[in-house]
């Protein structure tokens, strides 16, 4: 039944590649993006291919980078001059489809389900997009073809840069049986390192598990594993108008009283949030907090503002006063959430003169952890929670 209608294009190495096609002398060259500084205690948001012939990935950090490529060109970020590009990039991926799911500054999804009487079949659309792109920005994008989101990513990443790959359902098979684990989403260092004491290594290994198995020993991630080993995936693709509010909640094994650690928790929550608005270009103008107790009562709180806000900072600091309001934390907690509704496209909202300096170090936070899972890049307030939590 399934039909290669998904796409996944991933701009190659997107920031140093916007810096040397500005400079021309910077083609062929080491050039390595910083943060909006470059100071050593800063980490590496994006490093050209040549770069990374020497070690040098992103997030690592630039004191690590200099020692490994001490010749490289080091660049502090642009990012105006990034978005301008990347403007330039969904205005033609949007040509083919309304349904373009915005993933970061240089990476979408699209279905182009129907699309091709008017566009020719899905890897023709895929042709044209890597095309159109290279000619109105003169740089490359990686395409890859799918029958669903897990594999089009999967593709797109495979034979980067200026990459087109298919996979096709009767291929899916012996595609994901040779991958190796950790290409699998969800799947970290830490995770990663449990399966290896497991004897799995690769996506096949792990067809040898019933559901229940896995589900046992990992829980939710088991059973996530249990699918995504298998390349099944039925999230659907979503453009930024079908979003209504983003939030998070979480469930906790032992009721919390200790305020401190909700609040960490909160601040995590806060971060999550933060993270899939900037990943869709959304701000948000309501924020509403939810808790539950040990007898199931729940409440919720919301604010909304003149301003839209997207920054995990402003979520956090107006979410923690809504519980503060009305003593919402007196009683052990079974269940914390936090969101954003009231959605907006960022640029379309009204100008916050202040927002600009934070905005950019969640930029990069955002980025690196959209490239290395959201737990290996956290700020110091979550270190008060263990890394599980
Ligand atoms: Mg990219």
């Amino acid at each position: 039944m399934a039909d290669l209608n998904i796409l996944h294009a991933d701009m190659d190495a997107f920031f140093s590649a916007v810096e040397q096609r500005e400079n021309p002398e910077l083609k062929g060259k080491a050039v390595i993006i910083g943060g909006v500084s470059l100071s050593n205690r800063g980490v590496v948001s994006t490093a050209s291919y040549e770069a990374r012939k020497f070690g040098v990935h992103s997030a690592m950090p630039i004191a690590q980078a200099r020692k490994l490529c001490p010749d490289g060109i080091y660049l502090p970020a642009r990012h105006g001059l990034y978005k301008e590009s990347s403007r330039e990039i969904f205005n033609i991926l949007k040509k083919y489809t309304p349904l373009v799911e915005k993933l970061s500054i240089d990476e979408a999804f699209l279905d182009v389900k129907g699309c091709e009487r008017l566009y020719g079949h899905p890897v023709e659309i895929a042709k044209k997009i890597k095309k159109e792109v290279k000619k109105k920005t003169e740089l490359t994008i990686s395409v890859g073809v799918s029958v669903n989101k897990f594999l089009a990513k999967l593709a797109s990443d495979f034979d980067k840069p200026d990459g087109l790959t298919i996979i096709k359902k009767d291929d899916v098979k012996s595609f994901m049986y040779k991958l190796d684990i950790d290409k699998i989403w969800g799947v970290g260092n830490v995770f990663a390192a449990k399966l290896a004491e497991e004897g799995v290594y690769k996506a096949g290994d792990i067809w040898s598990y019933s559901l229940e198995e896995l589900k046992d020993k990992f829980g939710k991630a088991g059973v996530k594993l249990f699918f995504l080993s298998r390349g099944m995936d039925n999230r659907e693709v979503k453009s930024q108008s079908e979003i209504k509010s983003i939030s998070h909640e979480e469930t906790f094994i032992d009721n919390i009283s200790d305020q401190d650690k909700l609040f960490a928790y909160l601040f995590k929550m806060s971060e999550k949030v933060s993270f899939r608005l900037h990943s869709n270009s959304l701000k948000g103008n309501t924020i509403f907090i939810k808790v539950r107790y040990s007898d199931f009562s729940t409440y919720s709180r919301q604010k909304s503002l003149k301003v839209a806000v997207n920054s995990s900072e402003e979520i956090y600091q107006i979410a923690k006063t809504l519980l503060n309001k009305d003593n919402l934390l007196k009683k052990p907690l079974r269940l914390l959430g936090v969101g954003v509704a009231n959605l907006c496209s960022e640029g379309k909202e009204q100008l916050n003169l202040f927002a600009d300096e934070d905005d950019h170090l969640d930029q990069t936070i955002d980025e690196l952890k959209r490239k290395y899972g959201f737990d290996k890049i956290s700020r110091a307030r979550k270190l008060y929670l263990n890394n599980d939590d």
